[in-house]
């Protein structure tokens, strides 16, 4: 712990942090580290102030801002690992010494700009978008919402059980966008006696309510039963979740998410690519826009959604229901037994013509969001629908990042 009184002016660092009130724990910043000093044990992410040379790689793929934490020590006294991992709030911080001259706002500002220009730029929102209200509610002093719907999306062939999940906010102003994320905080405690961290959920619902008018949110749930490798665990969170009955009352903080947003201008278009439970955006925005109907929000909407089978492929049904001239769906199922294999990637080659259209366009706005591992193949499915058209993704992709119009969220 830094001592405030110790006067060290010519050896204070900017020590980079990351708060584990609101960290998910999801790994993007451990994965994106390039110098690799960002480490965590069963709770808590951290970063080596040794080894962190402040590149802010990790800044912008974080979901939750959890990690653009930064406090002013002594660089003798800076936070070790042991102290961070033992934490459950960021320490506050040190008053600034009145002899301190050094300017490290400047020399951070200048690092995150050489770091932004190395990546293509940062994610910001669609420039019609409705500004969001973020971090109204945090873990001290969390809204409590009462459940008022919970019901299974899947099949009864499905292994998976996928919930729908509605939350009530009573009187309380819980104002959310489509794209943006809640965070739920499961009551007990984990291994080590602290509370259960927060776990992040993408709104399913319109901003104005799951049924228009009201003062609710949907969820769009999958009840976790086994970790990446296919051993047998109850995820806390997803399965707290999914037992929840009618009237249970829910700890939500949030909410979370300022560039994942949909544009709100006439003639936008809306390309969203999906698996599984990645499609609780994309109902979100196809909501809205479904009630925008007439209003002269307009532009095409064109989905692709990947699914392990048809009974697995939350709002299977009412997505079918939807006219074909409000919306373009394409389906992809990986286990079907009587098709072929087929990802999403594979329905966007499918579709190369039209893909390239709408890329071309300079009013398309791309969703991407589900499993990390279907970014590469997106990825490459979009190269070659430009190269069969005359354009350059490669270009073009950080074109469109720049102008808010590329949107990814994938775990
Ligand atoms: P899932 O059922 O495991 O998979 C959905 C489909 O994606 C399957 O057909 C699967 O095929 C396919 N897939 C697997 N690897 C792929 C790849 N490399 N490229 C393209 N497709 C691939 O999906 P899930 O369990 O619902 O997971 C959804 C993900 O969305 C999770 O990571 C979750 O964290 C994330 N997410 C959820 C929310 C939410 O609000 N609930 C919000 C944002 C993100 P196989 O047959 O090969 O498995």
């Amino acid at each position: 712990m830094p001592d405030p009184n110790v006067n060290t002016v010519a050896e204070h660092i900017q020590q980079h942090l990351i708060d584990p009130e609101i960290c998910i724990r999801c790994n993007t910043c451990e994965e994106t580290c390039p110098q690799d000093a960002i480490t965590h044990d069963s709770r808590n992410y951290v970063v080596d102030a040794a080894t962190c040379n402040a590149c802010n790689a990790c800044i912008s793929p974080c979901p939750t801002g959890a990690i653009d934490n930064w406090r002013q020590v002594a660089k003798v006294q800076a936070y070790t690992l042991e102290e961070q991992l033992s934490w459950d709030e960021l320490p506050a911080p040190v008053a600034a010494d009145a002899n301190d001259t050094t300017e490290f706002p400047e020399e951070v500002n200048r690092l995150e700009a050489e770091v932004v220009l190395g990546q293509g730029g940062s994610a910001v929102a669609p420039w019609s978008a409705t500004k969001p209200a973020i971090n109204l509610f945090g873990v001290r002093a969390p809204a409590i919402a009462t459940v008022s719907g919970n019901f299974r999306l899947t099949g009864p062939t499905a292994t998976a059980d996928v919930r729908h999940i509605v939350l009530d906010f009573g009187n309380a102003a819980f104002p959310v966008l489509e794209g943006q994320s809640i965070g739920i905080l499961p009551p007990g405690t984990d291994a080590s006696g602290k509370p259960h961290y927060l776990r992040l959920y993408s709104v399913a619902s319109a901003r104005d309510g799951e049924r228009s008018g009201h003062n609710n949110i949907a969820l769009t749930v999958k009840r976790v039963t086994e970790d990446h490798a296919g051993r047998p665990v109850a995820g806390v969170a997803s399965n707290y979740l999914c037992d929840l009955a009618k009237g249970d009352t829910v700890r939500v903080v949030g909410p979370y998410g300022s560039t994942y947003l949909m544009p709100n201008h006439a003639g936008s278009n809306l390309l969203m690519i999906c698996t599984g439970t990645g499609s609780a955006p994309m109902r979100a925005m196809t909501e809205w826009r479904r009630r925008r109907q007439g209003t002269g929000e307009t532009g095409e909407l064109m989905l692709f959604f990947g699914a392990r089978v048809a009974d697995e492929l939350p709002y299977h049904g009412p997505l079918l229901k939807l006219p074909s001239g409000f919306i373009d769906v394409n389906l992809a199922f990986s286990r079907a037994t009587d098709q072929p294999r087929r990802y999403v990637q594979d329905a966007i080659r499918d579709r190369e013509a039209d893909v390239a259209r709408l890329l071309a366009d300079g009013e398309t706005h791309i969703y991407i969001c589900g499993l990390k591992g279907m970014e590469a193949g997106v990825d490459d499915a979009f190269g070659e629908a430009c190269r069969g058209h005359g354009l350059d993704w490669t270009t073009l992709r950080p074109e469109m990042l720049a102008q808010g119009r590329y949107h990814v969220e994938t775990y």
